[in-house]
């Protein structure tokens, strides 16, 4: 099939990729239609909302200077918040704690470190269990402690994973010289390795969010994008129906047959239509706690946490329509979420951040993350992708977890295919 001559695209979701192949297709005189299941555009970032009261779907921060969300800015029309990345990494194994600036990996202890510690012959990738035996012993064992506290089985899960779980790379206390040497040795150190970007010498980060947040954001979007031409269909929860090779779209007794499509939203009914495969999205599962927060501390900050036995992961200090708000994202528990918000407190305020939590806007809400996927679910979405690359279906970056990185896989497959 001659894809460029193909001049109609259904796009399955209205996320923020969604929006973006909308933009990109509609710019080459494509005719576009969005097809949303919910009433809104914006997906996974809608802003959750109770008694007028927003709070961020965990922590979502847009990069600056990329062009592609720039343009989804401008379109937009909303004002953002900018800012450097400010961040830290928390450690807590067997009861030991160790807290660092500018560093949001797993942090040991380890004393000599050296080449002959780690695992240099390890060729097997296919679990997160390959991808941390490349570590010395003891650091393996925590990291392995982690993932299990996660509820999850290293064994089951797959090693690209490891970078969404944010244990890809470590680093090692007092010993970021060591560190440099081994990174620029050899590209498998580099891979596995971090020392902070100002011991690297690079450029600080800088981020910004929606200063009214990101469902007002993409309420602007959705006129704006009707205002270019895109039509946009929500409430509308599309079926997939494979006729041999080629995918058609069934939604309220109509049927979309002749068009590409992208399909950004959870591919598991995609792929089971095809070939009555089920993947098992959605294992591993996260709560947000969130709160207003009375505070002078003004910035937006980022912690990751590690531990073998707390259930925070990660905590966010932010602004949101002008109140400052704390947001915890925390394995699935039962402990009330005022422990879990005076515990993340507790962490921030040795970093000198100090702050009061309103106990009545506390909030609770699940956080699907469909970015933890085991080894034979992967194999199934590649077979799957492999079996479908000729149809009327192009390719979409389901495994992928950062935006950023989504967006560059969409564009190489696009250049690829002539269409971009
Ligand atoms: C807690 C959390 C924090 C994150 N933080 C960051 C971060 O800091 N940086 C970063 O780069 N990434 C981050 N991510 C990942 C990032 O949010 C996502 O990669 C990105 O926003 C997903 O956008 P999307 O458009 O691909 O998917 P989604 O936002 O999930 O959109 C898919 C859409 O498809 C719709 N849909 C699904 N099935 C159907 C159907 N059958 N018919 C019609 N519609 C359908 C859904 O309703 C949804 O609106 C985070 C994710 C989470 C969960």
């Amino acid at each position: 099939m001659d894809a460029s001559r193909k001049k109609k695209i259904t796009i399955v979701g209205g996320g923020i990729i969604g929006c973006l192949i909308a933009i990109h297709f509609k710019k080459k005189n494509y005719e576009v239609t969005i097809l949303e299941q919910k009433k809104y555009l914006g997906g996974v970032l809608r802003d959750y909302e109770i008694k007028n009261d927003f709070f961020f779907r965990g922590c979502q921060y847009l990069e600056n200077g990329i062009d592609w969300i720039d343009q989804l800015k401008m379109i937009s029309r909303e004002k953002f918040n900018s800012f450097k990345y400010n961040y830290a990494s928390n450690n807590i194994f067997n009861e030991e704690t160790l807290l660092k600036k500018d560093l949001a990996v797993p942090i040991f202890k380890f004393k000599n470190i050296s080449k002959k510690k780690f695992k240099l012959n390890n060729t097997k990738n296919s679990s997160l269990v390959d991808k941390i035996s490349f570590f010395p012993k003891e650091i393996k064992k925590k990291l392995i402690n982690f993932i299990k506290n996660c509820g999850l089985d290293p064994k089951e899960i797959h090693y690209d994973c490891a970078q969404n779980l944010q244990i890809s790379r470590i680093n090692i206390l007092n010993s970021d010289l060591e560190l440099m040497k081994l990174k620029s040795d050899k590209s498998i150190f580099d891979e596995n390795l971090a020392v902070s970007r100002k011991i690297k010498k690079a450029n600080d980060l800088f981020y910004s969010t929606p200063l009214n947040g990101y469902s007002k954001m993409f309420d602007k979007i959705l006129l704006n994008l009707k205002k270019m031409g895109i039509q946009i269909i929500l409430n509308t929860k599309v079926e997939p129906v494979w006729i041999e090779n080629k995918l058609i779209l069934k939604y309220d007794e109509k049927k979309i047959s002749d068009s590409l499509i992208f399909w950004s939203g959870n591919p598991t009914n995609l792929i089971y239509n095809f070939n009555k495969k089920k993947i098992k999205s959605n294992i591993f599962k996260t709560l947000q706690i969130s709160a207003n927060i009375s505070s002078h501390y003004k910035k937006n900050f980022f912690l990751q946490n590690f531990s073998d036995k707390s259930k925070i992961l990660r905590i966010q200090t932010y602004i949101l329509r002008k109140k400052n708000k704390i947001g915890v994202e925390c394995l699935f528990t039962n402990n009330p979420s005022s422990n879990i918000l005076n515990e993340s407190r507790k962490i921030l305020s040795k970093l000198k951040i100090n702050f009061k939590i309103f106990d009545k806007t506390i909030v609770k809400y699940p956080l699907p993350r469909f970015d933890v996927y085991t080894v034979s679910d992967q194999k199934i979405i590649n077979e799957f992708q492999n079996k479908t690359k000729n149809s009327n279906l192009l390719y979409s970056p389901w495994l992928i977890y950062g935006r950023r990185k989504k967006i560059e896989k969409i564009i190489d497959f696009l250049v690829r295919k002539k269409i971009y």
